[in-house]
């Protein structure tokens, strides 16, 4: 077949490429109310709480709790009473805003339980304001449990000033700083025990809250975040970790997953993501460095009992590690100081990341719920991308925002605010970028955002 010459010639050369963004209104801006509570922050609050924790001795979890025990101020019964009458007293500087409770099981024999033991969580529930709203959770925890070289050495000084009485702080100073406040959604504050033990405090805690089918929407566990003192220390980081692929992914969700290119927006990633958002819009004097793995190499901590229940979770670490001053008896052996003493840590440190924590759970529990059932149409081949999705449940929401990054980027980089509306189409396509959609309300408090799942 004969071609003429127009038809080989090559085509005027165009430049193409996926349009401008057109990012308006795409940053958090900052709330008056929040930023007052980060204020409210005290470097020298959490001192005290430190070296109270610190004070009973050992807070091993098969330490003692009976009542001479919890009297003398000696083991893990005495330090359960003292969180318990410290969230109570929070409660009355607030009329009584707390409901302060405890999850107690008794935990049979295993591994590093030599016989059965009473495991006690304690929390305090500040209740949202708004009906429609108040069945969504935002939880903080840390665990107050204890442990020295030795896991079964229930004598044993195990100070725990950093691991983890720096993340019972942030819980307990979260709780006293926002029940200053009033927000439409529901903040929990925990203190978990066990989890030198295997996790077992968390792992109750967790299964008790899928199995009453508490709407938990971020779960935030500080442990280490006590900024040690060593050298390579760096004070102005903090790490967070986040799951890559869902621990309770299902078979059926897997290959979805894999297909999509969906590893790295689990709804813990999205978590993660948000809470480098509200780093950048409130200055709590550090900045989080995202991890895109569970947890470090051969550590696991409480976030992971809420993964597998399906929950969103991740981890607070401080930067640089000393493992000298972790899980090790108090003791200086050829001039190296052991022992995870309350000398070591950085209480500024601790009350900076106390205030990120503040910042993103006074965020989450201020915004609206995310949208429901949102989708990306597949049904034809096309070059645009058309959302679709359920108004946010709790009717807060005022306006969405449809976000997108490059498949190969780790944060959101755009953001288009599309009214409200449930559907919304974009001159993108679809095959490369990812998208999500989130909930704004009228003060433009943002939801977690939410990633399409696919509909034909
Ligand atoms: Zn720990």
């Amino acid at each position: 077949m004969l071609l003429c010459a127009a038809a080989l010639a090559e085509p005027p050369r165009k430049i193409v490429s996926e349009p401008p963004p057109q990012s308006t209104n795409s940053a958090m801006t900052a709330d008056p109310q929040i930023v007052a509570a980060l204020k409210e922050v005290s470097a020298e609050r959490i001192q005290a709480t430190i070296q109270k924790l610190v004070s009973f001795g050992t807070r091993l979890t098969l330490s003692a709790q009976d009542p001479a025990s919890i009297e003398s101020g000696h083991g893990i019964g005495a330090a359960r009473e003292w969180i318990k009458a410290e969230f109570n007293r929070y409660s009355q500087q607030c009329g009584g805003c707390l409901e302060v409770k405890t999850d107690s099981f008794t935990e049979q024999p295993a591994d590093r339980i030599p016989r059965p033991t009473v495991i006690t969580n304690v929390y305090a529930v500040l209740k949202g304001t708004d009906p429609q709203s108040a069945s969504r959770i935002v939880l903080v925890t840390g665990h107050y449990d204890s442990r020295n070289s030795d896991t079964f050495d229930i004598n044993g000084d195990a100070p725990g000033a950093n691991d983890d009485a720096s993340g019972t702080a942030v819980s307990l100073e979260c709780a006293r700083v926002l029940s200053q406040h009033k927000f439409p959604a529901t903040i929990v504050f925990l203190t978990v025990a066990g989890e030198e033990q295997g996790l077992n405090g968390s792992k109750h805690f967790a299964e008790m809250a899928k199995e009453q089918g508490w709407n938990i929407e971020a779960v935030l566990n500080n442990d280490i975040v006590g900024g040690d003192r060593n050298s390579q220390q760096d004070a102005s980081v903090v790490r967070v970790f986040s799951e890559g692929i869902p621990a309770a992914a299902t078979d059926a969700e897997l290959p979805r997953i894999k297909a999509l290119g969906g590893e790295s927006d689990s709804i813990s990633r999205e978590l993660a993501r948000y809470v480098a958002e509200v780093a950048r819009t409130y200055d709590a004097g550090v900045k989080p460095s995202l991890v895109f793995r569970l947890d470090r190499f051969l550590r696991g901590g409480d976030h992971y009992s809420f993964n597998q229940q399906g929950f969103a979770a991740v981890r607070f670490t401080e930067y640089r590690e000393d493992f000298h001053h972790q899980h090790q008896n108090v003791r200086t052996d050829k001039g190296i100081e052991f022992g995870d003493l309350p000398r070591f840590v950085n209480f500024y440190y601790i009350s900076h990341v106390a205030g990120l924590n503040a910042a993103t759970l006074a965020s989450l529990a201020s915004a609206p719920a995310p949208p429901a059932n949102v989708h990306v149409l597949t049904k034809d081949l096309e070059n645009d991308t058309t959302l679709t999705w359920n108004a946010s449940p709790d009717g807060r929401a005022r306006a969405y925002e449809v976000l997108w990054r490059a498949t190969s980027a780790p944060d959101w980089e755009h953001a288009e605010r599309v009214g409200d509306v449930n559907r919304a189409t974009l001159k993108i396509s679809k095959d490369n970028v990812i998208f999500g959609v989130r909930a704004l309300d009228e003060q433009g408090h943002r939801s977690l955002p939410v990633v399409p799942s696919p509909e034909r």
